[in-house]
């Protein structure tokens, strides 16, 4: 059977850029090979949502995996704290956050503790304390960043953040965010934690030493983004198809994991413009030999575009294009599938993500194609997929491979 490498460039759509001769970065980027893979593929537009809708990253991730975000999101919290390692279980209120530094009046003064070089020594202080009855499980993350999970009775997600999101700004108490008794419950929980991290935290070593060399301390747990972690189906088991990933951001990493892919770690992926694109181009052509399904995520499309900058984002997209050349032979040969599309538009003049429909391109085994020979936002209008919605992009996947499920007999 074919195996399906499954590429996202993330907010890949864009607009039309003056400093780009009026053309989209992806269009104004020299890109031979995704070219290539339109010409002898098939191509669309597609609305990973649906129409009208300007998605986040983590929702148009699940409906471009097959999954119902109204039935399967969970919010940003578990993801995050499974992209970090953290095992979850369903209950679970899940976490993000960072070591931060606050003053003797709970001001922060540093979300992110001058970048201090690892959490996990205060990360284990909190891991195995219990609340209230409620255990509290921990996971580092890189630098600042750490993630926590509660696991016990009468929680809830609805609580809200203990980040102020701004330095100079005073630490939070989480509140309920509904009139339930769970979400009251947990907000004091997670109060009662933030103190205990404080007062834990300041007298650590690794602070004395800070103090001493004038670096800001890490004094303190600024968390955000609970969520629920929910009982979803692994992947494997709605599509019958064993799926890895090979991604740089956690989030990304996060959503593969909480759906049961094997996640894998590229020494390189750093999630920004200097990720080493053929380090991950490699690594999924090798997982291809034994997964049938391989997600392969790429970051810099977006935030690139978030900062404003589409020379930049045209010219990651020429990077990344050079180190897919392997792909080119192999769906020619027709011995793969590969599936290229974007989670959304982020477009650069904007610097937001938008409901503009992201082009799409199919190529390898099994496809029909059509006229279109490059790929970018305009050329794909003329495209053989038409508009496609991305709940349909697994299903048409697995009608190339010849598994799709009958419909009546
Ligand atoms: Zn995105």
């Amino acid at each position: 059977m074919r195996p399906i490498l499954f590429i996202i460039f993330d907010g890949l759509g864009d607009r039309l850029i003056p400093q780009l001769g009026n053309k989209t970065p992806l269009e104004a980027a020299a890109k031979p090979n995704l070219d290539r893979l339109a010409e002898i593929g098939i191509t669309g537009l597609i609305h990973t949502i649906k129409r009208g809708i300007r998605p986040g990253s983590d929702v148009a991730h699940l409906s471009l995996l097959g999954y119902d975000p109204k039935h399967n999101y969970m919010g940003r919290g578990p993801f995050e704290a499974a992209g970090y390692g953290l095992d979850l279980e369903a209950g679970d209120i899940a976490l993000r956050g960072n070591l931060g530094t606050v003053n003797s009046e709970n001001i922060v003064i540093d979300r992110r503790a001058g970048r201090i070089d690892s959490s996990a020594p205060f990360a284990k202080l909190l891991n195995g304390l219990v609340i209230d009855g409620v255990t509290v499980i921990t996971q580092a993350g890189l630098n600042h960043r750490i993630a926590i999970a509660l696991r016990g009775e009468r929680l809830s997600p609805h609580i809200s953040d203990v980040d102020p999101h701004l330095a100079d700004h005073p630490l939070l108490l989480a509140a309920p965010l509904d009139a339930s008794k769970e979400a009251a419950f947990t907000a004091s929980v997670v109060n009662k934690l933030v103190a205990k991290a404080h007062s834990l935290f300041e007298s650590h070593s690794l602070n004395k030493e800070r103090r001493s060399k004038n670096l800001p301390v890490a004094n303190v747990l600024l968390l955000r983004g609970a969520g629920e972690m929910k009982d979803i189906k692994p992947f494997h088991e709605v599509y019958t198809l064993k799926a890895a990933c090979v991604a740089g951001g956690g989030l990304y990493k996060g959503i593969a994991r909480v759906l049961g892919m094997d996640v894998y770690e590229v020494s390189g992926a750093t999630g920004k413009a200097n990720t080493d694109a053929v380090g991950k181009v490699n690594k999924a052509l090798e997982l291809l030999q034994k997964y049938d399904f391989v997600f392969l995520h790429f970051k810099a499309t977006d935030s690139l575009a978030e900062d404003g900058k589409p020379l930049e984002k045209r010219d990651y997209i020429e990077k990344v294009d050079k180190a897919l050349a392997p792909l080119v032979p192999l769906a020619q040969k027709r011995e793969m599938i590969v599936s290229v599309t974007g989670d959304h538009t982020t477009a650069s003049d904007l610097k937001v993500h938008t409901a503009d429909e992201v082009p799409i391109l199919i190529s390898g085994y099994g496809v029909r194609t059509d006229y279109v020979n490059s790929f970018g936002e305009r050329p794909c209008q003329e495209g053989g997929l038409g508009h496609m919605e991305g709940r349909n992009l697994i299903d048409y996947l697995l009608n190339l491979r010849g598994e799709l499920a009958l419909y009546g007999n």
